[in-house]
Order: structure tokens, then sequence, then C-alpha cells
């Protein structure tokens, strides 16, 4: 990747985007479209079709009608890994592309889109590939006169609900384990954030996906994503997103036939550094890029720092040094560390948590502002703020932007208490030389990934999942296969 080939790509225009549908790219029932706007600039650059409920109906009986027929769930473990293979081999083959279009879609610096995005994306969906002609039924210890055997089936239509600050990535989560175990897919990308994964859906048919296996239908959540979440006809419902939408397809799945869902939400992780941290420096430095990277917009972004009394105010000044060497601007510019938000409601919500923070008694150390608004992009400075009490709103709400919030503590008693004083449970990290001490706090900070002496990077082969109002089920790993398949028993009289 260079930034030549980077700024060609930015150039070129980007065509209208329609829904997938039986293979074929189809335009909403009523013709409906929604302006894709660029939060690197504020500009219209193309746009999407503004999915009706007839849209998602047909999306979804398209599905079912695949998966029913075995197209896909009849094929060889053999074949269907060939073709997932062959997906993310163009993925890769694609990856500038697909990063520099979904920059431009949803902001993400593009030092981190074409690892995270692409990236991650192929990996995931090659993981799954391999995994799939690994996965055994069991022979149950029966007694001799029976044989109780345990068979593993694909659930059916699967839908899936994807957010808008990593599409590709948190898409392939889904789709992975979904498609490797046969089952069909309906996807709805976020409004804000679709191109790049509509096109990664276009790849996986020019991969051999036979058609109405993974249709993706775009629009607003209100609308399509409603209509997915009260269908009859989806099996297992999987989402990452907000608490109030997983919430509310809770109860589409109670008024409708009871399908399983599955919640990635937000998070309010907690990054606990002690005085005995073996290097205060390179933990300040972590810190701030596990806060600050994507703009915040990271569901296990450390978004609350929680500092030994003792070294409080000399770890927040490292801190806020190793943020202001973190350049904030045009995410396609691969000097850039730190990106654009989403949107401009994003941004505006942002900035009000930051006015809230500072009515509470918080202090701003770093930032607290709009920036580059000459741009008309949708940037914001790092914000460090210090003085943040386990009650304050700073503390209990998650911001989803670059805002971090600090807070002393003096033992490891209260270290635990503060860190498990929110509602969240995602991930969280503690910084100490004390090995018994890491130990201690993995078992007690109650969330789904507790990191030692590190902030994020947890690969492919370990869960991510959250616990409390973080979520239920997980992503990643050979664990997130359970959630695509039924165990069905059949039990035989020999
Ligand atoms: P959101 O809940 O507003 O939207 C997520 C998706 O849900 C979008 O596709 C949206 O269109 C859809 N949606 C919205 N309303 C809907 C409805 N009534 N019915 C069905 N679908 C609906 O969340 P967001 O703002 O896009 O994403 C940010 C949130 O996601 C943050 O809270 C963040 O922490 C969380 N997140 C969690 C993880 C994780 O792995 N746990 C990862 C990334 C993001």
């Amino acid at each position: 990747m260079d930034q030549t080939q980077i700024d060609a790509l930015r150039a070129q225009p980007v065509p209208a985007f329609s829904h997938l549908i039986e293979g074929k790219h189809v335009a909403a029932s009523d013709g409906g479209t929604m302006d894709i706007v660029s939060p690197i600039d504020g500009q219209v650059f193309t746009t999407t079709a503004k999915g009706t409920v007839a849209d998602m109906q047909a999306a979804i009986t398209s599905a079912r009608a695949a998966f029913e027929n075995g197209r896909w769930a009849g094929q060889s473990p053999a074949a269907r890994k060939k073709v997932l293979m062959k997906w993310a081999d163009l993925i890769e083959a694609n990856a500038l592309e697909l990063a520099v279009l979904g920059v431009r879609d949803n902001g993400t610096e593009i030092n981190m889109a074409i690892k995270a995005e692409p990236g991650s994306a192929a990996g995931t969906i090659r993981y799954y590939a391999e995994a799939l002609d690994k996965i055994y039924g069991e022979i149950a210890p029966t007694s001799s006169d029976v044989l109780g055997m345990i068979h593993k089936e694909p659930v059916g239509v699967v839908g899936a609900i994807i957010p808008w600050n990593f599409p590709m990535m948190i898409g392939a989560w889904k789709l992975g384990p979904a498609l490797a175990m046969g089952n069909s897919v309906v996807l709805k990308p976020a409004e804000t954030a679709s191109l790049s994964l509509m096109r990664m859906c276009d790849l996986a048919h020019d991969a051999g996906l036979p058609a109405g296996v993974l249709n993706a239908v775009t629009g607003e959540g209100a609308v399509v994503g409603e209509a997915m979440g009260l269908s009859m006809d989806i099996d297992v419902l999987v989402f990452t997103g907000s608490g109030g939408t997983g919430r509310r397809l809770m109860e589409y799945a109670a008024r409708s036939n009871m399908k399983r869902v599955y919640l990635e939400l937000g998070g309010k992780s907690p990054n606990i550094i002690f005085a005995d941290t073996p290097n205060l420096d390179e933990a300040a430095k972590v810190a701030a890029g596990g806060i600050f990277r994507n703009a915040g917009q990271v569901c296990v972004a450390g978004s609350r720092l929680l500092v030994e009394a003792t070294i409080h105010d000399d770890f927040v000044a490292a801190v806020a040094k190793a943020t202001s060497m973190m350049r904030v601007g045009d995410p396609l510019d691969m000097s850039t560390a730190i990106g654009a938000v989403n949107s401009e409601v994003q941004l505006k919500q942002n900035l009000g948590f930051v006015d809230t923070a500072v009515s509470e008694g918080g202090e701003i150390v770093l930032g607290g502002q709009r920036i580059l608004q000459e741009t008309g992009g949708y940037y914001m400075a790092p914000t460090i703020v210090t003085g943040v009490t386990p009650e304050a709103t700073l503390t209990q709400k998650e911001v989803f932007g670059p805002v971090l919030g600090v807070t002393p503590f003096t033992t490891d008693d209260e270290a635990v208490r503060i860190a498990n004083a929110t509602v969240y449970g995602l991930a969280g990290a503690v910084w100490t030389s004390n090995l018994s001490r890491a130990h201690r706090m993995v078992r007690s900070v109650r969330t789904g990934v507790m990191h030692v002496n590190t902030y994020g990077g947890a690969d492919g082969t370990v869960p991510l999942g959250g616990v409390g109002q973080s979520g239920n089920g997980s992503d990643k790993s050979l664990h997130a296969i359970e959630k695509y398949i039924n165990l069905k028993t059949a039990w035989i009289k020999l």
C-alpha cells in the first residue's frame, strides 16, 4: 500500500449501490435511495438502496429457498471449503480497494482499516473454511443395546445485523461460521457503513457461492432491521451494535418465532494501571492507542483509565503526551493515527458527553472539542477527562468516541469495585509486574476478555463476547460455531 495508490482509489467515483438478492443487484421495491455521506468531508459521494419491508421479505424468502433446496447446505464440506477459501483470496486480492471504499464510508484511519477490515475479514473466512471439515458429530456413551448419535446441523436462515465501526471484520465474524456450517444468511449492514461489506458479498458470489445463500439488504434499522427481527423465517439473529437495539431484537424474537438472538453490545472497558507496571511509558502509549484508535469507535476500547493514586498525575501526563503524538486528520492519509468520527450525529453525541462530564466535576486535560471543521468532515480532538467518579455519566455510559475518563484508586479491591461498577462487561486490562495480582484481577473483573500488560490485539483464535449488558454468545474462535448449529440426537435401538 502506498499513498499514490490510495489517492488514485479515492479519486474514483463510486457508483450507486443496491441490494443483493438471489445473486442479483436489485433496487428498493419503491425505488428509494439513501445518500451516503463521507465523514472525511461531509459530502455525499454515492447512494444505496433504501430497503423496504418487502425487500427484506424477498431476501429472507430467497435465503429460505436456498437453504431448503440444499444448494449450499447439501454440498460436501470440501466443496463449501473451496468456495470460502476462494472468497478469502478474492477479499485479499481486492484489499486496498475495499479498504479505501470502507474508509470513505466510515472514516477509520487507513493503516488500521487495511488490517482490521479486508485483512481480518479474509483471515476469518479462511479460519472457518479450514475448520468446517474438522467438525465431527458425536457418539454418546450409551449402553450396548442402543446407539446415541449427536448430529451438528445448520440452523437454517441466519439474520445478521452489523454496525458501522468495522463492517467487514464484524460481518466476517458472523458470515464465516454461519456459511461454513451450511446456513443461508440475510445480512443487514449499518446505514452509515455498508459499501465495503456489500462489495465483499459480491466477491462471495464471484467465488462461487450459490445465489440466495447470502442476501444483503441496505436501509434503515427501524424498517428493514425490524422486519428481519420480526420475521417468522429467520432461525437465528446475530447482532453487533448498541444495547438499545439489542433489547429491541429480543422483543422482536419474543413477538415472532422466538428465534435465538445473540448480541455483541457495547462496553465501558476499564484499563487498570498499577504503580508496579513494568514499563509505564509503554503502558501510556498502549492506553492511548487502546482508546483513541478509530476515534474511539471500538467496542472493546479502553475508555476508562483506572490509575493507582500514587502515579496518577505522572501517568495521565504520559498518556496525554502519547496522545498528542497521534495525528488526527484525513483517514486516507497514511500518516493519520486517528481518523474521522463516523457521522455528525455521533460527533454531537460525543461532544455532549464531554459537556456532561465537565458539569459533573470532570476536568479536561486534553482535547474536548471539534477540530478541522474547515474540511467539512467530522473530526474530534482526542479527549482526556480526569476526576471522573465511579457514579459519573462518563463511567456509566458508553460514548463510542475519542473520550477517555480517568479515575484514581488506592487498593486492589477498590480497583475491582470501580471496574465492576457498570452494567457492561466486554473487555478490560490490568498492568502490573505482580503475577498473582494479574491473575486475581483477571478473575475478579467481570468481562469477556481481560488483557494483561497490553491492550487489544486478541486474534481470531480466542472468543470475543460480553457478559452483563455487553451481550451473550461469542464471535471468533471455534466457539462461535455453536451459534450456527443445532444439535440433533438420533437414539437408535439396536
Ligand atoms: P446501532 O444499534 O444503532 O446499530 C447497529 C445496527 O442495528 C445497524 O445495522 C442498524 O441499522 C441496526 N438497527 C438499528 N435499529 C434497529 C432496529 N430497530 N431493528 C433492527 N436493527 C436495527 O449501533 P451502532 O451505533 O451502529 O453501533 C455502535 C454500537 O455497537 C456501540 O454501542 C458499540 O459498542 C457496539 N459495538 C459492539 C461490538 C461488540 O463486539 N460487542 C462491536 C462493535 C460495536
